[in-house]
C-alpha cells in the first residue's frame, strides 16, 4: 500500500497547532511506517512537492507569499485541511483587521514606536508585503475539511489522520467543531 503524503503549511499563526501536531507524541511513531511528511517546518524540505495527499494549513492569510502558496498548494493536494482557529477564521491574526489594516499597524509598530533610525522594513523577494486584510484559508482557496480549536487538541487531529488513512470521510462532526 502506498505511503500517505503529508504536508503542513505554517501561514500567519502562532505555531501552536504544529506543537499541537507534535503533541501526538507516539502515535507519530505508530503512523511513521504510513506516511511520509514531505513538506513541513519540521522537515528540511525546500520546495512544496507534487501529488500530496493531504495539507495542514496553520495560520490566517497575512502577506503576499501566503497567498502565493495556497495557491501553489491547492493545485498540487488533494485533501487541504483548514488546520486551527487562525486558518479557519483568522483569530488572533485577524485581530489586526480590527485596528485599521496593514499600513496603519506597521506604522504604529515600526514609525510611532521605534526609535530615531525607525523605518518600516521592506525588500523585494526578503520581506514579504501585508495584504491589507488578514482573511480565513476557505476565502483563498477551496479547503476540504476544517480542523478548529486553539490550538486543535492532538486527539482531533489524530481522529483526521486516522480517517485519512483509513479511506474514511475525515469530515468533523460534535465536539471536535469547537472552537477556541
Ligand atoms: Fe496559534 Fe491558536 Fe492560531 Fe493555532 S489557532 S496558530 S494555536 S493562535
Amino acid at each position: 500500500m502506498a505511503r500517505l503524503r503529508l504536508a503542513t503549511l505554517w501561514l500567519g499563526g502562532c505555531s501552536g497547532c504544529h506543537m499541537s501536531f507534535l503533541d501526538l507524541d507516539e502515535f507519530l511513531i505508530d503512523i511513521a511506517d504510513k506516511v511520509d511528511v514531505v513538506y513541513s517546518p519540521v522537515v528540511d524540505a525546500k520546495e512544496y512537492p507534487d501529488n500530496v495527499d493531504v495539507a495542514l494549513v496553520e495560520g490566517a492569510v497575512a502577506n503576499e507569499e501566503h497567498l502565493e502558496m495556497l495557491h501553489h498548494l491547492r493545485s498540487r493536494t488533494k485533501t487541504v485541511v483548514s488546520f486551527g482557529d487562525c486558518a479557519v477564521t483568522g483569530n488572533v491574526t485577524a485581530i489586526r483587521n480590527m485596528l485599521g489594516g496593514a499600513e496603519v499597524v506597521l506604522n504604529r509598530v515600526y514609525l510611532e514606536n521605534g526609535d530615531q533610525f525607525s523605518q518600516v522594513p521592506e525588500g523585494d523577494g526578503i520581506v514579504p508585503k501585508l495584504v491589507d486584510r488578514v482573511t480565513p484559508v476557505h476565502s483563498i482557496i477551496h479547503v476540504d475539511v476544517y480542523l478548529p480549536g486553539c490550538p486543535p487538541p492532538a486527539p482531533r487531529i489524530k481522529e483526521v489522520l486516522v480517517a485519512v488513512l483509513e479511506g474514511r470521510d475525515p469530515t468533523l462532526h460534535g465536539e471536535n467543531i469547537r472552537f477556541g
